[in-house]
């Protein structure tokens, strides 16, 4: 039986001001969310300190979508990990396609964020994956294994316990397209092989690692089946209420 923690974490992106904000919650607090998954929210910045009082009597985790690797200084418009902190958020996402894309976050500067969250005693939702042309080039493998290894694999097998792994190939964000449940597993099973190769098997076995790309009702149950997969980081289908409610009760 698989004891990780099962996970989905919706990724709001640049979406919902204060009003949607809590118009969304509103519906996911009044729905019936399985107690064995662990349910994630990353409202943009503006929105979080009041998701998190929203959900106060809730066990909805409320975490944000990027943050810098500098504790402060002359960053602007950046935000740091004592100011989320601040705030009450202690998770983020991290190295999201997106970010590496449009933002130019390279893997050394990954490693940084990472650094600053686990010394902010915050967990980091690490993403990878490989963009379309890496995949038609049986490079998949090896992109992920450079974006683990240099972004990630420098922390020591004890923060682990702050890590969530996040595999989002590129070409399945936001196109409609999803790899196959069994693209999915082989993935994740080569990335916790890599994780046990370097930091052992206890450490391989208790990190989740969940599967981004086009996740919906209908597709959710299946990949949310494969062996290696723990769950999902959703990006449109978090939007509505009702598909992020179907996709958490998916197990
Ligand atoms: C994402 O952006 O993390 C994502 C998985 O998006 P979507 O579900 O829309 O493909």
């Amino acid at each position: 039986m698989n004891m990780r923690n099962k996970i989905v974490a919706g990724n709001w992106k640049m979406n919902c001001d204060i009003s949607q904000t809590y118009e969304l919650l509103d519906e996911l607090k009044d729905s019936e969310l399985p107690e064995d998954v662990t349910v994630i929210v990353t409202p943009p910045f503006t929105s979080l300190q009041s998701a998190n009082q929203a959900l106060v009597d809730s066990d909805i985790i409320v975490a944000a979508q990027n943050m810098h690797q500098a504790a402060n200084g002359a960053f602007t418009g950046e935000v740091s990990a004592a100011m989320l902190n601040g705030v009450g958020i202690d998770t983020v996402i991290l190295g999201h396609s997106e970010r590496r894309a449009m933002f130019w976050e390279t893997n050394e500067i990954l490693a940084a964020k990472v650094n600053t969250a686990l010394e902010n005693e915050m967990t980091a939702i690490f993403c990878f994956g490989e963009e379309l042309g890496d995949r038609k080039s049986d490079n998949h493998f090896n992109i992920v294994k450079e974006q683990l290894q240099e972004g990630l694999f420098h922390i020591k097998a004890e923060n682990w316990e702050s890590i969530v792994l996040a595999y989002e190939p590129v070409w399945a964000i936001g196109t409609g397209e999803t790899a196959s449940p069994e693209q999915a597993q082989e993935m994740h099973k080569y990335v916790r092989g890599l994780v046990a190769d370097i930091f052992g098997n206890e450490v391989a076995k208790s990190v989740s690692i969940l599967y981004g790309g086009s996740v919906n009702p209908a597709n959710a149950k299946e990949i949310f089946g494969q062996e290696d997969v723990d769950g999902g980081l959703i990006g449109g289908a978090a939007l509505k209420a009702e598909d992020f409610i179907a996709i958490v009760n998916s197990f």
